[in-house]
């Protein structure tokens, strides 16, 4: 029987290729997606493309009662659910000073706790089948911090923390649980960056180039394999870099240089 991956806001961008790659390794999918639209069809075509099953189940991370809705609907279709990815996450930066509660509050509802309220519902199925791989989508900055995302980064960093707790939580169970960091990575997110400041990145990066989704998405396919069977409670960087180091320039963050 072929294994199943439940891969949160799905509908593009990092999310949308961990889909076609864990489609590509033989899993069935489902795919969360919050709106309404067409960006589903793709990554449905490409999935089924795979010779795999595909299912799309519609809910905000942040809404306790629709991921509870959510999950149900996978485990009624599937009855199983071997891998979840917590990938879905948003971005409202700005420095502190002009930061809005709402901009800190609904970052973090959607990342962290967003990232709770999947795994709550997620995790009793993995425990009653004494296996199951959890992987969350945390960021560099979450490590290392960033001017202009307190939000952000605070979200990112208690992606961490929870990650390394669940992981001593449920390993006699079999379930492990890891994080990936991801560093600039070419995507929806990102786009928003200004040409000069995204070739400044580049510049800084010692491999010399952003991320791609695919190079994300490969180190997700590997710690949900069974070569990654001794790996829990790790953050793994996916950055191009060698140390917790976000580029600079004039000591100010490139990235925040957008919108200062
Ligand atoms: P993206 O292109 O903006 O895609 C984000 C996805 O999350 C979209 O499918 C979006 O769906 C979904 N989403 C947002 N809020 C949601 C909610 N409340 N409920 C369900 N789905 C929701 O972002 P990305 O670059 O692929 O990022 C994916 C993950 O990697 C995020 O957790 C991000 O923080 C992390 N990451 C990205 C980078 C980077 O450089 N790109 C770096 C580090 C970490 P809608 O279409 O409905 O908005």
């Amino acid at each position: 029987m072929s294994k199943v991956a439940l891969i949160t806001g799905a509908s593009r961008g990092i999310g949308k290729q961990i889909a076609i790659t864990l489609a590509e390794k033989g899993y069935d999918i489902a795919v969360n997606y919050r709106d309404e639209n067409e960006d589903i069809k793709p990554v449905e075509e490409e999935v089924k493309a795979k010779n795999v099953k595909f299912l799309a189940v519609k809910g905000d991370v942040s809404v306790f009662e629709e991921t509870e809705k959510f999950v149900k609907d996978v485990i009624e279709n599937y009855g199983r659910i071997d891998v979840l990815i917590n990938n879905a996450g948003i971005t409202r930066d700005t420095l502190l000073m002009r930061m809005k509660k709402e901009d800190f509050e609904t970052v973090i509802d959607v990342n962290l706790v967003g990232t709770f309220n999947v795994t709550k519902n997620v995790i009793p199925y993995m425990m009653k089948a004494r296996s199951g791989r959890i992987i969350s989508l945390a960021s560099v900055v979450g490590i290392a911090g960033n001017a202009g995302q307190t939000n952000y980064s605070a979200s990112k960093a208690g992606i961490i923390g929870f990650t390394k707790s669940l992981a001593k939580e449920v390993a006699s169970r079999n379930i492990l649980v890891n994080a990936v960091a991801p560093g600039f990575i070419k995507t929806s997110m990102t786009d928003v960056l200004k040409d000069e400041i995204k070739e400044e990145i580049a510049k800084s990066i010692p491999l010399k180039r952003m991320g791609t989704a695919e190079d994300v998405a490969n180190v997700i396919k590997f710690l949900a394999s069974e070569d990654s069977s001794y790996i829990t409670g790790q953050v793994i960087n996916v950055d191009g870099r060698n140390a917790y180091v976000i580029c600079s320039k004039d000591n100010q963050h490139l990235a925040l240089l957008n919108f200062i």
